[in-house]
């Protein structure tokens, strides 16, 4: 082994501020990516006979220096990824900016090990190394010949640039000033860098996979989407009735609303709310907002102090969990258990409550693992919330879609003392996901969250109101005839979906999967030792490459094994035949590497 010895300080290079930037955002990216923390990297690099030093290391993940060409390299060679992925396709052009090594460190450090532009596995690189070893602009390297997928292909087309959008910036850029394409970039031109408050907020189900997805397709490849729970693409249309009536209240629907959003949707929301049961609704209560993703983050918002915990479920819809992180709370995950139906684990999820934890979330009919849970399981976590003081968030965006003989039970039905917010929407339980409203209803205890509640006021009246149009139909959509009841029923689309979906899965070797019982995801999960597995992100582009089958990776769920992947199985049968097909085939030779 050829190591690369790499002193303090030593032929570091400072340069402009946004290049070491964009490295130490890339940088930190992929550490997160692997669950790497700084002192990981300091160890890996010694049993790769490497040295790195401690305020070395913070230097780069901080943003203060940028390393020389033999420690970029380094540093891809414990992530697993190409350099390109830290420093951007200018690489070359930056390496050519730092000054030249003193010739015995160059010799040392530029060995072949650490600097040849093998991919990770050893095999060569699939972008042709230019003659100082630097990789060539990855985008060139993979433009696939027909839209049926062919060769799996190396890392270095595997993780694209499209994977960092902010490297995007630099790409075929010298460091010297030039005005093509209407910009000017030199050295000590400003470029603008996403928040760093980002750092930590991951949402895959449109995350780098989805980018890559994007990017064939626009290379004329065709791509079958099972990574999102969009109903109208796959053919479940919104009622002409409900059409009829927005198109009618149109006119009447110019201004902004009330801030909470129409009388005549929260009416119907009201009226809903009591049918579940929940206790102690009144009109002020109820909120609507562009989708219950507007409301999520509201909520988190107006809840979360720097610190405050909360415990959302693993795996979970990521936006609970980005959501709170953005408003500085801090996530904490408790399980839930894959052998128990996919139930919440209430030792876990009591373990984990702190002096700091403020709130449960649960999301019930759960996504992405279909499980509906029962009220014994409910009236267990409301004793955990009552015991340790706790709110309850429950996400119900999924109520009216439970299958077989699953009955969706409303938590804040079983907790007439707490305070509970409840969620829904049109998006799912109707099918109507573009027109973008959501609602969420406060009930129980209303006293105990009083001081909360003048938060959510303050921020509903910030952004005004929610789309009016879409408020316009509610009451149309909640009450009469629902369409959706025949989708679950035995032999509707939904529930002859699912269940193909969930025989052909549990007959591919390696794969099993727990039967859902509401919604439109299954969560299954992989052999990682038959199949290799170890970074479930690189399953994914591997799947999407080969067959060109977008799936989410249970990663993205924040799920902390790479052993799970989501498929929506809302695309009619003829198609969903075919893809499980072709995931058949491709699970039959498959071994990461
Ligand atoms: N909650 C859950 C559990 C979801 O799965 C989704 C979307 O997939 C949402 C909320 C967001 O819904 P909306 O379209 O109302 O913003």
């Amino acid at each position: 082994m050829i190591g690369v010895e790499v002193a303090e300080g030593e032929n570091t290079v400072n340069t402009a501020p946004t290049t070491v930037e964009v490295f130490a955002s890339c940088l930190r990216h992929a550490m997160d990516g692997r669950g790497l923390k700084q002192a990981d990297l300091i160890r890996m690099a010694a049993d790769r006979g490497s040295k790195l030093g401690k305020s070395q290391v913070s230097q780069y993940v901080s943003g203060k220096t940028l390393p020389r060409r033999a420690v970029v390299q380094l540093l891809a060679d414990i992530l697993e990824i190409e350099p390109f992925e830290l420093t951007g396709e200018s690489w070359a052009a930056e390496y050519e900016s730092m000054p030249a090594p003193a010739p015995a460190a160059r010799a040392k450090s530029a060995g072949p090990a650490a600097l040849a532009p093998a991919t990770a596995d050893g095999a060569p690189a699939l972008a042709p190394a230019t003659p100082d070893g630097a990789a060539a602009p990855a985008t060139s390297a993979f433009i696939p010949s027909s839209p049926a997928m062919s060769d799996p292909p190396g890392r270095a087309e595997a993780r694209p640039a499209a994977a960092f959008p902010e490297l995007r910036t630099f790409a075929g850029r010298s460091t010297s000033s030039s005005h093509s394409e209407g910009n000017i970039m030199s050295e000590n031109t400003r470029t603008f860098k996403k928040s760093s408050k980002l750092d930590n907020v991951l949402y895959d189900v449109r995350g780098p996979v989805v980018d890559e997805a994007a990017r064939l397709e626009s290379e004329g490849a065709h791509i079958l989407k099972l990574n999102i729970g969009n109903p109208a693409p796959f053919g479940f249309r919104t009622p002409y009735e409900v059409i009829q009536d927005m198109r009618e209240q149109l006119p009447e629907c110019e201004g902004y609303s009330d801030s909470r959003g129409l009388f005549s949707a929260r009416k119907a929301i009201m009226q809903y709310a009591q049918l579940k049961g929940l206790p102690n609704v009144s009109m002020d209560g109820i909120y609507t907002g562009n989708g219950v993703s507007e409301l999520i983050n509201l909520c988190m918002q107006a809840l979360l102090d720097t610190g405050d915990e909360i415990l959302i479920p693993s795996p979970d819809y990521p936006l609970w969990t980005a959501c709170a992180t953005l408003a500085g709370g801090t996530p904490v995950h408790y399980r839930c258990d894959e052998q128990a139906d996919w139930n919440p684990d209430l030792a876990d999820m009591e373990a984990k409550i702190t002096p700091r934890t403020k709130a449960i979330v649960i999301i019930n009919p759960n996504n992405p693992t279909g499980a509906v849970y029962a009220k014994e399981v409910l009236e267990g976590i409301v004793e955990i919330a009552r015991k340790h003081q706790l709110m309850i968030f429950a996400d119900e965006i999924y109520d009216r879609l439970c299958m077989d003989d699953a009955e969706h039970v409303s938590i804040a039905s079983l907790a007439p003392d707490l305070f509970c917010v409840t969620f829904s929407g049109l998006s799912k339980s109707h099918m109507i996901a573009g027109y973008r409203i959501g609602w969420m209803i406060v009930s129980g205890n209303k006293r105990l969250g009083e001081d909360f509640m003048l938060g959510v006021n303050m921020l509903s009246n910030m952004r005004l109101c929610s789309n009016v149009p879409a408020q316009s139909i509610v009451q149309t959509a909640l009450g009469g005839h629902q369409s959706v009841k025949s989708y679950v029923a035995p032999g509707g689309r939904v529930c002859e979906q699912r269940n193909y979906v969930y025989e052909a899965l549990n007959a591919i070797d390696g794969i099993t999967a727990v039967k859902p019982k509401a919604a439109f995801y299954i969560f299954p999960k992989m052999d990682v030792k038959k199949f290799n597995i170890r970074d479930d992100e690189q399953f994914a582009l591997d799947l999407l490459h080969q067959k060109g089958i977008l799936i989410t990776r249970g990663g993205g769920f924040n799920w902390p094994e790479p052993d799970h992947f989501r498929i929506v199985y809302l695309p009619p049968m003829d198609v969903l035949h075919e893809a499980m097909e072709d995931l058949a085939e491709f699970f039959e030779t498959y071994r990461q590497r």
